[in-house]
């Protein structure tokens, strides 16, 4: 069995807990227009973006880092959306399962129940963004179904669960923050981490024909979502990815 990938990172610090190998798997079913991977997005192998790796092959490379996982770290699948190929991942989660090894989905969540439900299954942990909440805007900037979202949200472990918002003209509206606000709170989110959007993705964007969306939202802004946030999730923290 063979999934596609775009990368394979060693010693990641910000993919979950302790020192990760994350899996960046091909292929999302929404469109951000900020992404940071634009070439995670199409399934398709498309320049020199994709390729097609055997389970066994994978987890070579996982096991390679085996040793660094004792700081309480383990591998994170990511991509594009990994929860579209969990599948035909499900033998080598079973594996790394049956290593003791910690594995971390980070899911948009715009994915159809019953994968989720294979990675409640295997999760120990998930990080899950928190993007635009009102129903038109969901499908008209993200071309997302913000019912599945919802649905998806109710059917996750929150202590496993860390929130991620990513802050940008889009999502830094007014409404928008207020929603996000009446979300967490609804659901007694644990662990929230808000993040800037950068522009390192510009050169990826032109390699893809792509149009590159992006504008910074100041340091003032994020201050200000931050203290809101914190209010009601003690543990929220600005982070850098
Ligand atoms: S969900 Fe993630 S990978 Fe998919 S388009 Fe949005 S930012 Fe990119």
């Amino acid at each position: 069995m063979k999934v596609r990938i775009t990368d394979i990172q060693h010693f990641s610090l910000h993919d979950g807990p302790g020192i990760r190998t994350t899996v960046f798997l091909k292929g999302c079913s929404i469109n951000c227009p900020w992404c940071a991977n634009p070439e995670c997005i199409s399934s398709q192998i498309e320049n020199e973006f994709g390729k097609d790796i055997s389970l066994k092959e994978l987890e070579k490379e996982i096991l390679k880092d085996k040793p660094f996982y004792e700081t309480g770290g383990g591998v994170t699948f990511s991509g594009g959306e990994p929860l579209l190929q969990i599948e035909k991942l499900e033998p080598l989660l079973k594996s790394l399962k049956n290593n003791n090894i910690n594995i971390c989905f980070e899911t948009s969540l715009f994915i159809p129940e019953k994968y989720l439900e294979l990675a409640n299954k295997y999760g120990d942990e998930f990080i899950v963004d928190i993007k635009i909440l009102n129903e038109i805007e969901c499908k008209n900037i993200l071309n997302g179904d913000i019912n599945q979202y919802l649905n998806n949200l109710s059917l996750l472990d929150l202590d496993k669960t860390t929130f991620r918002i990513p802050l940008n003209e889009f999502t830094l509206t007014y409404e928008n923050i207020n929603l996000i606000l009446e979300l967490l709170k609804k659901f007694k989110a644990k662990k929230l981490e808000i993040f800037k959007i950068h522009n390192l993705a510009r050169k990826k964007y032109e390699i893809l024909n792509k149009e590159f969306y992006f504008k910074y939202v100041s340091n003032e802004q994020i201050q200000e979502v931050y203290e809101k946030f914190k209010e009601i999730i003690p543990n929220t923290n600005i982070i850098e990815i």
